[in-house]
């Protein structure tokens, strides 16, 4: 049997770290990656055999479980008629009106092949509206690795130590300015001293990528009228929580209207797929319609929009997104029990299907600087045992845990049973 230790020592050889995307790597843990080799519901099965239930879920997108029966068969109807023409095809349509019905505050969406691929023409189209070309992010939040956008980022970047990355010239980043999550305060300051030069925010409405943190309330809502008051765009980036929080994403959830809306994840069913919309007077100005240049050779790819939309039809069943709710609520309270009965100091954050574990005596984390003081050895060592008794989190404490419908009532039991062997051996 080839083991996963063994599997990784040949990986590194020809690609970095062994790994094509950095949170993989496991770094920092007292073990190298497992080598996943298939995946069925709420359960991923190591090259080794070893079965474990998966809070990752491929980082966000098996929101109904892995291998999801309907979405498979989706993709292999289709697969015999060729996998891309780089022609428009009719289920780009289907989906663009199944995203705008879903999402209301959407007129028009485009398609393309990543979260990152998203943000970063999102963050294109708000500058050439405004004719603008600073942007306000906030610590913390990841909206993938564009340059302007990879400065004090959340996600892998911060596991790794390295929340703004060198590659990215300095003549770009200043246009990036970068605010404490929460803090409508600095959002006002920064927006009387330079509103006018401002294209626009862009903000996870839930931060995903530094733990699971979210919105205090009202920061949405401030957030949507400083935009009005300086006309400056409001870019919801729901790669995570679309279709998560709720069907209709953060939006829905907290009653905020964006003007742009970033998409992953969920909306590919598993495939590469990414898409961006909003307000049509906006979206208007990508080409061909107008000015701003935007484009992808694989763009709306016939088998990533079956899937994705298979999906989307799936979790748009009434009660879907409370059923996953009460798992989330059953997990976290479950684990706050066991954590206080051992006296371990943690404490559960959540929104609508994800969630997140801070090892911390804070009562609350709403911001980065709350998130980096928590107990990140504790969190490793909680990982390990989990692992350890088959239950596969994620492997950083700077991101948010997944829920799926498929994670049952046993399989959640079982998990706040692991969990009562890892709080202790973390008792202090
Ligand atoms: N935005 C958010 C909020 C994300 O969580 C991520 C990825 N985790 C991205 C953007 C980037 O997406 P991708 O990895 O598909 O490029």
């Amino acid at each position: 049997m080839t083991t996963s230790a063994e599997l990784f020592e040949r990986a590194c050889r020809h690609i970095p770290g062994g790994v094509n995307s950095p949170v993989r790597a496991f770094k920092g843990m007292s073990r190298s990656p497992i080598f996943v080799e298939r995946a069925q519901g709420a359960y991923l099965y190591d090259v080794e055999g070893q079965r474990y239930i998966d809070y990752v879920g491929s980082w966000g997108p098996m929101i109904t479980g892995h291998a999801d029966p309907e979405v498979l068969t989706a993709v292999r109807e289709r697969l015999d008629s060729g996998l891309s023409f780089g022609t428009p095809t009719a289920i780009e349509t289907t989906m663009a009106d199944l995203i705008c019905e879903i999402m209301p505050s959407m007129d028009m969406v485009r398609m393309v092949n990543s979260g990152t691929e998203a943000t970063m023409s999102a963050i294109r189209l708000a500058r050439g509206f405004t004719g603008r070309d600073k942007i306000v992010k906030f610590e913390g939040n990841y909206h993938g690795h564009s340059d302007s956008l990879l400065v004090k980022a959340g996600s892998g970047a911060l596991t790794h130590g390295e929340p703004s990355s060198p590659g990215v010239p300095a003549s770009l980043a200043e246009h990036t300015i970068t605010l404490s999550y929460n803090d409508i305060d600095a959002v006002h300051d920064c927006f009387e001293s330079i509103g006018d030069q401002i294209a626009g925010i862009i903000v996870e409405p839930v931060a995903g990528n530094m733990n699971c943190i979210p919105p205090q309330p009202g920061f949405l809502k401030a957030l949507r009228e400083v935009c009005d008051a300086h006309a400056a765009v409001l870019i919801f980036d729901e790669v995570m929580t679309g279709f998560r929080v709720a069907l209709g994403g953060a939006q829905a959830h907290y009653g905020i209207t964006p003007d742009l809306t970033c998409l992953g994840k969920i909306v590919g069913g598993g495939m590469p797929v990414g898409a961006f919309g909003g307000k049509r007077e906006i979206m208007e100005q990508i080409s061909p319609l107008g000015p701003v240049y935007q484009a992808g050779t694989l763009s709306g790819n016939p088998l990533a929009m079956a899937a994705g939309i298979t999906l989307l039809e799936k979790i748009r069943q009434p009660g879907f997104h409370d059923a996953l709710a009460t798992r989330v609520d059953t997990l976290c309270d479950g684990l706050q029990a066991r954590a206080d009965a051992a006296g371990v100091e943690l404490i559960t954050q959540r929104a609508g299907g994800m969630f997140g574990l801070f090892f911390t005596a804070q009562q609350r984390v709403d911001n980065f600087a709350q998130a980096t003081a928590c107990d990140a050895q504790a969190f490793r060592d909680f990982f390990s045992k989990m692992l350890e008794s088959g239950v596969y989190l994620a492997p950083s404490p700077f991101e948010a845990g997944f829920m799926s419908s498929a994670h049952t009532h046993d399989d959640i039991q079982a998990t706040l049973t692991a969990s009562e062997r890892a709080f202790a051996v973390l008792r202090p």
